[in-house]
């Protein structure tokens, strides 16, 4: 049986008449960390658009669930944004318990009070979210994505912004949900969060160069010395 949650075979995608993911194949397990690791402009987030369903393919197989159309209700599915798509004037409270009432979870008021300890915001419940940080505002959008208990979570660079010990912090947060089985796509051009995750998809130029665990990666160049960052730049370089 197979047992992705996401697959991906060879799918393209055009903007307009720019080629931008070109014959791009992955696959994502259950309960994985996935990352979707490479440089700006390498699609990305374009690839998280289309595994919401937002974009649509130019030819290639998708699945998600098992399942060629992605549901139009996306309540299996918490989706973090790269850029912070928050409400400016409501509380950090509010902003999460809009979307808590949009999805009609239960328990609402606790589940929000868990989560915002959980990204360690409690102390800034009320707080507007236009007086937050970078970081702070981050880990609403987190919370948000994570209201309705998604089995899958895309997270679209969850980490910029973040000092070393939130960051540190946020993958030990990570690490507890995909133990709990939620599959989770983390995208990042850092090599310090490639290292986090299970399974790597290197992204270049639309296309996923290489994918397995850190270990295999390191291990599948002839200089079993090589930082990820060295192996990623090694295989770019041999294209
Ligand atoms: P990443 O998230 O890895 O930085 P993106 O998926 O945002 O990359 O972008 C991939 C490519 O698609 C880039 O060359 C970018 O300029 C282009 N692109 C992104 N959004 C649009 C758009 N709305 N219209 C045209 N081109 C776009
Ligand atoms: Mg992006």
């Amino acid at each position: 049986m197979d047992e992705s949650v996401i697959s991906a075979q060879n799918i393209n995608f055009n903007y307009g008449e720019t080629h931008i993911l070109k014959n791009l194949s992955l696959s994502i397990n259950a309960g994985e960390i996935y990352g979707i690791i490479g440089p700006s402009g390498s699609g990305k987030t374009t690839l998280i658009k289309i595994i919401l369903g937002l974009l649509k393919l130019n030819s290639g197989e998708l699945n998600v669930f098992g399942q060629k159309v992605i549901s139009k209700k996306l309540n299996r599915i918490g989706y973090m944004p790269q850029i912070s798509a928050l409400y400016e004037d409501l509380t950090v409270f509010q902003n999460i318990d809009f979307f808590a009432r949009m999805y009609e979870t239960k328990n609402r008021v606790e589940i929000i009070h868990t989560l915002l300890e959980q990204v360690k915001l409690l102390d800034h419940k009320n707080q507007v979210i236009g007086k937050l940080s970078g970081g702070q505002r981050q880990r609403v959008s987190l919370a948000i994505a994570l209201v309705h208990n998604p089995p899958l979570l895309l997270l679209d660079e969850p980490t910029v912004g973040l000092d070393p010990k939130l960051r540190h912090e946020l993958w030990q947060y990570f690490e507890k949900l995909s133990s709990q089985s939620t599959t989770l796509l983390i995208s990042s051009h850092t090599m310090d969060d490639a290292n986090h995750c299970q399974k790597i998809g290197f992204i270049y130029d639309g296309s996923i160069i290489t994918e397995g665990s850190p270990k295999e990666l390191c291990e599948s160049v002839e200089n079993k010395k090589m930082t990820l960052e060295e192996v990623f730049l090694n295989i770019v370089s041999n294209r």
